[in-house]
C-alpha cells in the first residue's frame, strides 16, 4: 500500500493548491479527484466556464450594440453561433485543466481518480476503474460543494437546471426565469439577456446580491432594469411545474398576491450546499454540522486531529480564492509554520459588466457595529478614461474611521471593478487610511483613478473631479 504524507481529497482551487504548497513543503503528497478531470466546480462548471461566457456575450453585445457609436459598420447581420461559443468556452476549460494536470505533474504529485472514502483516520478507499487504498499521515477535505435546492422544486436538467446546464444550453432561452439574485443568477441571466433571452430574476429578498453593500445591490439592479430584464424582489417562488416545454413559476409578492411566470427555462440558483456524500467521514472521526459542513476549529482541523477541511465544504464565503488561501494555510500548519487568513479581507466579486467588487466591512455592518464612519464616493461617469471607452456606469465607495481614518471597506461597481478592488486589498491588508491611498499616484487616464478620488473624498471631500 502507498504512504503519504498528505491525501487531499479533491481537486478543485482549494485541493489543488494545497498540494502544490504540500508539494513545494517537502511533503510526499497525493490527491484524489472521482472526475475524470482536475479542477473542481471552479475550473469544469463554476468560474472559468462561465466567464468564458460572459466574455464572448459582452463581444456579442459590444458588436450590436456600441460598435456603431465607435465608427465601426458591419455590412450584413451579426449573429450567434450557441454551439462554436459553448465550444470555445469547453476549449478554455480544457486547456486550464489540462494546465492543473502540469502543475500536478511538475510538483510529483500522484493523482488518483475515483471517489475518496475514509476507512479510518489514516487509510483512504480510492473506488475509480479499480479500487485502490492509501495509507496517509495527514489528509485534507476539499470536496467543495453541489447546487443546493428548494424542497419543492424538481431539477430537470432540461429545462428547470442549474449553473452546470446554464453553461451547455443547445439554445439560447426565449424566456430565462432565474431563481435566485445572487451572483451565479446575474451572471449567467446577464449572459442570456445579451444573447437576446429575456430574463425575469426572481428573488425572496427585497433586494438583488443581498449580502453586498446595499448601494451595490440598488445600482447593479438599475443596471438589469436598463438592459430590460424584470427584477421580481421581495418575491417568494412556491412552485415550479412544467407543462410541456414551458415552466411555470409560482410566486407570492410581498403583499402575498398571487404571481405567475412562465417560461421556457427556469434557472435555480438558490446557492450552494457542501458536499461530502461518500466521502465517509464518520469512519475517521470527522464531525458534519447540522448544516452539512465539515466542522473545523480556526486551524481549519477537523474532529479528527490529523484531518483538516478546506474550502467550499466548510464555513464561510464559497470562494475560489478563499478556497486557495485556506489551502495554502492548510499546508503551511502542517509544516509547523504559523500561517495566517484575515477573512474580512477576502473580496467578494460579481463578474457582471459593470463589475462589482468588495472588501471589508458594508455599511450595513458598520452601522451595526454602531462603528462611526466616513463614506467617500466617485462616479466613474466623471473620469476620462471611462467617458473614452463608454462606460460611465458606476462608482467607487470607500468607508473609513471618522476617528482614524482607517480604510474599513470598499465598495465598487463599474468597469474592470474585478481588478481595481485589488488595490483595496493591499491598501486595508497594510492597514492604510484613506489619506494615504489619497495621496499615492494612480496613473491618468485609468479606472483606478476613481479610487484614489473616492479617498480623497473620504479624507476632507477633497475629491479633484465632481
Ligand atoms: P470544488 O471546486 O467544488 O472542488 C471539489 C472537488 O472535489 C470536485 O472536483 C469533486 O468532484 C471532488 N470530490 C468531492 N467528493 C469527492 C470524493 N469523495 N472523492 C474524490 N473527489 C471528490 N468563485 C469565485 O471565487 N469566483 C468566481 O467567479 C466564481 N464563479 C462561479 C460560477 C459558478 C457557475 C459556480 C457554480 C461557482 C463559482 N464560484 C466562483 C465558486 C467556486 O467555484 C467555488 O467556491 C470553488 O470551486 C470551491 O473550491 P473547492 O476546492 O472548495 O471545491
Amino acid at each position: 500500500m502507498s504512504k503519504y504524507d498528505v491525501a487531499i481529497i479533491g481537486s478543485g482551487p482549494g485541493g489543488y493548491v494545497a498540494a502544490i504548497r504540500c508539494a513545494q513543503l517537502g511533503m510526499k503528497t497525493a490527491i484524489i479527484e472521482k472526475y475524470s478531470t482536475l479542477g473542481g466546480t471552479c475550473l469544469n462548471v463554476g468560474c472559468i466556464p462561465s466567464k468564458a461566457l460572459l466574455s464572448s456575450s459582452h463581444h456579442y453585445e459590444e458588436a450590436t450594440k456600441h460598435f456603431e457609436e465607435h465608427g465601426i459598420e458591419i455590412p450584413g447581420d451579426i449573429k450567434v453561433n450557441l454551439e462554436k461559443m459553448i465550444g470555445r468556452k469547453q476549449a478554455v476549460v480544457d486547456q486550464t485543466t489540462g494546465g492543473i494536470d502540469f502543475l500536478m505533474k511538475k510538483n510529483n504529485i500522484d493523482v488518483f481518480t475515483g471517489v475518496g472514502s475514509f476507512k479510518d483516520a489514516t487509510h483512504i478507499k480510492i473506488e475509480g476503474e479499480e479500487t485502490t487504498e492509501i495509507e496517509a499521515k495527514y489528509s485534507i477535505i476539499a470536496t467543495g460543494s453541489k447546487p443546493s435546492n428548494l424542497p419543492f422544486i424538481t431539477i430537470d436538467k432540461e429545462r428547470v437546471i442549474t449553473s452546470t446546464e446554464a453553461l451547455k444550453l443547445k439554445e439560447i432561452p426565449k424566456h430565462l426565469v432565474i431563481i435566485g439574485g445572487g451572483v451565479i443568477g446575474l451572471e449567467l441571466g446577464q449572459v442570456y439577456r445579451r444573447l437576446g433571452s429575456e430574463v425575469t430574476v426572481v428573488e425572496y429578498m427585497d433586494r438583488i446580491i443581498p449580502t453586498m453593500d446595499a448601494g451595490l445591490s440598488k445600482e447593479l439592479n438599475k443596471v438589469f432594469k436598463k438592459a430590460k430584464c424584470k427584477m421580481l424582489l421581495s418575491h417568494k417562488v412556491e412552485a415550479v411545474e412544467r407543462n410541456g416545454d414551458e415552466v411555470i413559476i409560482k410566486a407570492k409578492d410581498k403583499k402575498g398576491a398571487d404571481v405567475e411566470i412562465k417560461g421556457d427555462y427556469c434557472l435555480v440558483s438558490v446557492g450552494r450546499r457542501p458536499y461530502t456524500d461518500g466521502l465517509n467521514a464518520e469512519a475517521a472521526g470527522v464531525k458534519i454540522n447540522d448544516r452539512g459542513q465539515v466542522e473545523v476549529n480556526e486551524h481549519l482541523q477537523t474532529s479528527a486531529s490529523n484531518i483538516y477541511a478546506i474550502g467550499d465544504v466548510i464555513k464561510g464565503a464559497m470562494l475560489a480564492h478563499k478556497a486557495e488561501e485556506e489551502g495554502v494555510f492548510v499546508a503551511e500548519t502542517l509544516a509547523g509554520q504559523k500561517p495566517h487568513i484575515d477573512y474580512n479581507l477576502i473580496p467578494g466579486v460579481v463578474y457582471t459588466w459593470p463589475e462589482v467588487a468588495a472588501v471589508g466591512k458594508t455599511e450595513e455592518e458598520l452601522k451595526e457595529e454602531k462603528v462611526a464612519y466616513k463614506v467617500g464616493q466617485f462616479p466613474f461617469r466623471a473620469l476620462g478614461r471611462a467617458r473614452a471607452s463608454g462606460d460611465i456606469d458606476g462608482f467607487v465607495k470607500i468607508l473609513a474611521d471618522e476617528k482614524t481614518d482607517e480604510v474599513l471597506g470598499v465598495h465598487m461597481i463599474g468597469a474592470r471593478c474585478a481588478d481595481l478592488i485589488a488595490e483595496a486589498v493591499v491598501a486595508m491588508e497594510f492597514r492604510a487610511s484613506a489619506e494615504d491611498i489619497s495621496r499615492m499616484s494612480h496613473a491618468h487616464p485609468t479606472f483606478a483613478e476613481a479610487v484614489k478620488e473616492a479617498a480623497l473624498a473620504a479624507t476632507e471631500d477633497r475629491a479633484l473631479h465632481v
